[in-house]
């Protein structure tokens, strides 16, 4: 990391990242409001610190060990920031602002009659971004993958009514990019794009999807631990897109016989993240627990966590849903979700005032 002087040029920052090019590195600048600090991206083991240290403007040239520095606190406390997660705005919404975000929607979009009636429900329970699959990942081959998988015109179709009713119930929209193919037709539908917690590792979707400049969110797999959630999180952000979202969505649960849940959802894995990083961490409690009778207190949970939102499926009739039916809960149920979580939302806020 190379911290410029006060005062440093944009001649000066110019000739740092020159000099960076020349060893086969690439540079993440950052303004922040007192100072310029620049970030390494590759393998810094080629790079002399010291020269760098005498270059003209440079206050400091350091070693950073974390593998994501990029998105940590520490880059941001270098840069003067707030101590606040960073708020990303995705058309009126503010993720990581002052009020908890809800996100909710099917799992998949079946058809354009369920997309648009589960639309005007989550709306009216208070929803804020509407989801909906439309490249699904799947265990079986033989279960429904999606309309994606009907070929490039089925995807479009179902893309463009993700579009629609997102624009007539006023809720930016979003969802998984499954692989690299598909990134640049959903980037043309959505306002962002989901990598699924079976996708984290995966760098070359995580790039591509990064170039789009759009927000990413990504979900945490459920094998990772928090160091290689945020480290594959950096991917993103070394392509010099830091609107990334994370979810947690639960750990694969331990123990022999019947767990009960289909994963363990890692609460602490929220504000532990939120020490580590400047980035807005949200909870899936859907497919966490995969229980609709658990979505309530799950979600009262993850709010009190601190996360700052939630993803929750939702079906005006659960039983009839093609996937996931067993997690969903209704509209009215969603309201009721919503507003416990944002009374305990401003409780936790009064108590920290
Ligand atoms: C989803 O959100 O649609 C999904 C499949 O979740 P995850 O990647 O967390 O399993
Ligand atoms: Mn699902």
């Amino acid at each position: 990391m190379i911290i410029m002087k006060a005062g440093a040029t944009d001649a000066e920052v110019a000739n740092v990242v020159e000099e960076i090019k020349k060893y086969g590195l690439r540079a993440d600048v950052s303004r922040g409001e007192f100072r310029t600090v620049i970030g390494l991206v590759g393998d810094e083991r080629k790079i002399p610190f010291s020269h760098f240290a005498v270059l003209p403007g440079v206050k400091e040239a350091m070693m950073v060990e974390t593998p994501y520095k990029l998105i940590s606190k520490e880059y941001s406390k270098l840069l003067g920031e707030e101590d606040e997660p960073r708020v990303i705005k995705v058309g009126n919404i503010s993720i990581g602002g002052d009020e908890p975000v809800f996100i909710a929607g099917p799992c998949a979009v079946e058809s354009r009659q369920q997309l648009f009636r589960i639309a005007e429900g989550v709306k009216k329970a208070g929803a804020h971004i509407l989801r909906g699959g439309v490249f699904k990942p799947r265990s079986s081959v033989h279960s429904f993958q999606g309309l994606g998988a009907g070929g490039p015109e089925e995807a479009e179709e179902a893309l463009s009514w993700l579009r629609e009713a997102g624009q007539q119930f006023e809720m930016p929209v979003i969802t998984e990019i499954r692989g690299e193919t598909q990134v640049d037709l959903v980037a043309d539908y959505v306002d962002i794009l989901q990598i699924g917690a079976r996708n984290m590792y995966d760098q070359d979707l995580l790039t591509r999807a990064a170039r789009k400049n759009k927000p990413v969110m990504l979900k945490r797999h459920f094998g990772a631990g928090i160091e290689e959630f945020l480290s594959f999180a950096e991917y993103i952000a070394a392509e010099g897109n830091k609107d990334i979202i994370l979810c947690e969505r639960g750990i694969i649960p331990i123990g022999k016989g019947k767990s009960y849940t289909r994963y363990t959802l890692d609460l602490a894995a929220v504000p532990a993240i939120q020490k580590e990083t400047y980035l807005p961490i949200l909870a899936d409690p859907s497919h966490a627990t995969g229980r609709r009778d658990l979505i309530f207190n799950m979600s009262c949970a993850s709010i009190a966590a601190g996360a700052s939102g939630l993803m929750i499926e939702t079906h005006y009739n659960p039983a009839e849903a093609m996937v996931d039916g067993q997690q969903m809960i209704t509209p009215d149920e969603l309201k009721e979700v919503i507003q416990a979580c944002q009374s305990i939302h401003r409780l936790l806020v009064k108590k920290q005032k």
